[in-house]
């Protein structure tokens, strides 16, 4: 079985982070409650978002997100599932920001894949890529994930002050919704 973590808000909890730098980088002032909404659907299509050069914003942000701690409880959990389970990551972001971050919290060797912006703007041939059998699991944050991935499952993440809401979420109707990442393991395998 194959897992693939979506990384911004199921990982990582970045959303106030890429909010503070975005603005910084862009010299825009967006509001937390725009930036949620770009991840609504495709956040390369959010209107925006559209002029954004996404490989400056990724280098300006890169030391910065490299050095960001993942949670202890997060990494046991990893090493919980990846035991069971063979682990990727599936981004829109870059995947270089992305390795480092893993590397820094020295995860990464728990990851066979990582499939960032540099593999291509559609989350879902990215998944296609990755995925190898209707038993895999998409483990996502966002509306627009749950809606963009139909093929197989999809295990929602819902952290109170991440991404989204859990209404919103519930209606976009993952296969499984969660209220921790320590929840994962039951929801998948018991
Ligand atoms: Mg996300």
């Amino acid at each position: 079985m194959h897992l693939i973590f979506d990384h911004d808000g199921v990982i990582d909890n970045s959303f106030k982070f890429h909010v503070r730098k975005f603005c910084e980088f862009s010299g825009k002032d967006i509001s937390l409650d725009d930036f949620r909404a770009a991840f609504m659907w495709n956040i390369f299509t959010a209107e925006f978002l559209k002029d954004v050069d996404w490989e400056w914003y990724h280098n300006f942000i890169f030391l910065e997100q490299s050095q960001r701690s993942i949670s202890p409880e997060i990494k046991d959990e990893l090493k919980r599932l990846n035991e069971k389970a063979t682990l990727s990551i599936c981004s829109s972001w870059e995947e270089k920001n992305i390795e480092a971050l893993l590397k820094h919290n020295e995860i990464d060797d728990m990851f066979t894949r990582v499939l960032g912006r540099e593999s291509g703007s559609s989350k879902v041939e990215k998944l296609q890529r990755l995925s190898t059998s209707s038993q895999d699991w998409f483990i996502t944050d966002t509306v627009g994930d749950i809606l963009e991935w139909k093929e197989a499952w999809v295990l929602t993440l819902w952290i109170e002050g991440w991404y989204h809401e859990k209404i919103a979420l519930k209606k976009a109707n993952p296969t499984k919704l969660v209220a921790s990442f320590q929840d994962i393991y039951e929801a998948i395998f018991s």
